[in-house]
């Protein structure tokens, strides 16, 4: 299948893939060394993916050392991190490494976005529309888009009308925007809202945070690493990096397997407090088992991640706001951002928070954020209101079927796939990192790698038996998104109104996005069906 052909002249490939970040680098890695023919679209200028784009003060990651990071040893093995968990720049620094010990970019057109694809049914390919790139052809597609390639803004009354600078925290310049001296309102607290007023309010004059819902945010516990004690470390890594596909989220911890409510309340006290000094998402995913299945389970988490922050904050009544009595959702069912500095930004004078539940926002207007009681002066906006996530970067491009339906139109009443890997209708459309596969709720590098590894093997013996055309049946779609929803209904997720279950956007339908058996056992599906001969899939 494969010749060598300058990438500026060949526009015919056995796959296409979207996007340049650890998923998309990965699937090139791979495939090129199986002898496919591969291109990567990339809108961005440099790889990275999400952290390209998310590149705002304070931008890090929320998974520690060395989970964040390709587990391929020729990588690690002379790589080391600054910092426990490392900011966008590290990240971006990492990229431009792996580029030059893994000869990535040659293969990526960068600054090319995707904006169709159609499958040409006559000759079996994908027809792949592009702004930058042209049209190119592929026997396979394979987006790894992400799960934030589509920024959202909400419809704030007057915006067009703010004088100000106003930025998407996923639209940051590339060149920075300093935040000393500005007078700034964040709207929204999710993750990027967190590390946002982190570094605005030492230096900002006034900060304005407007909170419809609190962030359940855990310590981070930030450590400097240095280059010797690393090293030393990285005889573990491989057993690191196995332990991975055995853990619910793709992290390295071991199962928690007793329930919160089958120990004393001290022995309760001393393993939340244990994982508490170990931050990071061990407070969140390696307590106890029931955590995020059982409400009086969950309740002993929150009642103890509330005191914790409370006594960081010195108004009650702000305190009330940022840790309220009761939780304004399950414990974890949204996923917890980490922070360092978070709650003590607001005992500085400098720093209100305005809860939009009681106060709404009534208009933006040319020089502030005015609500029912006042307006706030601003000159610097930041709407870190998020993304349409998971499904957003896969719909926003017209990807359409034989028939000419559209994947927006056919998951217009909610997403349907076989495996989080292909839908009913779209041969060839292999989906890595999308809906219905673990995604959101694993640490992105494992996913990039294990999930990786399922389509890579699914393509490989695909071509090994001389077949070139693979779809999902609509009765396998069915039979997963039933499982999906079973294991949904067991969890707490769906009690929280999250990007998650699609609730931050208006309109999208309400279901749990990705899949929440964790990754073993998604896993343990993925070969189930690929032993079976891809079960589930027509082949010709
Ligand atoms: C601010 C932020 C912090 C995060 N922190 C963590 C963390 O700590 N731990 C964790 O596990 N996960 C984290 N995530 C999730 C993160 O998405 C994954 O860790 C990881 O980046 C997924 O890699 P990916 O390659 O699948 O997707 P991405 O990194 O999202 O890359 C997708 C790429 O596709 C490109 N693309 C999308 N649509 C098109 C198109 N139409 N045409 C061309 N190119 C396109 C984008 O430009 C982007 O470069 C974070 C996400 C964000 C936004």
């Amino acid at each position: 299948m494969n010749s060598v052909v300058s990438k500026h002249s060949r526009q015919a490939f056995d796959v296409v893939v979207v996007g340049a970040g650890f998923a998309g680098l990965y699937q090139l890695h791979r495939l090129r060394k199986l002898g496919f023919s591969v291109c990567v679209l990339e809108a961005g200028a440099e790889l990275g993916g999400v952290w390209y784009w998310n590149c705002y003060p304070g931008a890090r990651v929320d998974s520690h050392v060395p989970l964040y990071e390709f587990s391929i040893e020729e990588l690690w093995r002379d790589w080391s991190w600054s910092e426990r968990f490392p900011c966008w720049k590290e990240l971006r620094a990492y990229f431009r490494y792996v580029d030059e010990r893994l000869d990535l970019s040659r293969d990526v057109r960068f600054d090319t976005r995707v904006t169709a694809a159609r499958f040409d049914d006559a000759a079996g390919e994908w027809v792949v529309e592009t702004e930058g790139s042209g049209r190119l052809r592929a026997r396979f597609l394979v987006p790894c888009t992400g799960f934030a390639a589509r920024p959202y803004t909400p419809p704030l009354e007057g915006l067009e009308t703010f004088a100000g600078a106003q930025l998407h925290t996923a639209q940051w310049p590339q060149g920075g925007l300093d935040l000393a001296g500005r007078r700034i309102a964040v709207i929204g607290t999710g993750a990027s809202a967190v590390q946002v007023v982190q570094e605005a309010a030492p230096v900002c004059e006034a900060l304005t945070v407007f909170q419809r819902t609190p962030n359940l945010a855990l310590a981070m516990q930030q450590r400097r690493l240095d280059p010797e004690t690393q090293a030393a470390r990285k005889a573990g890594y491989p057993a690191i990096y196995e332990q991975r596909r055995h853990n619910f989220g793709g992290y390295d911890y071991r199962p928690a397997r007793r329930s919160a409510l089958e120990v004393s309340a001290d022995e309760r006290r001393a393993v939340f407090e244990d994982r508490w000094a170990e931050g990071g998402f061990a407070f969140w995913g390696n307590t106890f088992s029931d955590i995020l299945r059982d409400e009086a389970a969950n309740r002993t988490a929150y009642d103890f991640w509330r005191d914790k922050v409370r006594a960081r904050i010195k108004d009650p009544k702000v305190a009330a706001k940022l840790a309220p009595d009761d939780p304004p959702h399950p414990f974890g069912a949204k996923r917890p951002s980490l922070e360092q500095t978070y709650y003590e930004a607001f005992n500085q004078e400098n720093v209100a928070l305005v809860d939009v539940n009681e106060t709404p926002i009534e208009r933006i207007t040319q020089s502030g954020v005015k609500t029912k009681t006042g307006e706030y002066p601003v000159d610097l906006l930041v709407l870190a209101t998020g993304f349409d996530a998971v499904t957003g970067g896969l719909t926003q491009i017209d990807i359409r079927a034989p028939t000419g339906t559209s994947l927006a139109e056919h998951w217009a009443d909610g997403v349907r796939t076989h495996l989080g890997l292909a839908s009913a209708g779209f041969p060839n459309l292999l989906f890595m990192y999308g809906p219905q596969s673990p995604a959101g709720f694993c640490n992105g590098p494992t996913a990039a790698e294990l999930q990786g590894d399922v389509i890579v093997a699914c393509l490989a013996w695909l071509r090994e038996r001389g077949l070139t055309r693979i779809e999902a049946l609509p009765e396998a779609e069915t039979a997963w998104n039933a499982h999906v929803e079973e294991l949904a209904a067991a969890t707490l997720f769906p009690k929280a109104n999250s990007w998650y279950m699609g609730a931050n956007i208006p309109g999208k339908p309400r279901q749990l996005l990705n899949y929440p058996g964790g990754l073993p056992l998604y896993l343990k599906r993925c070969a189930e069906c690929a032993e079976a001969g891809y079960a589930g899939f027509r082949l010709s």
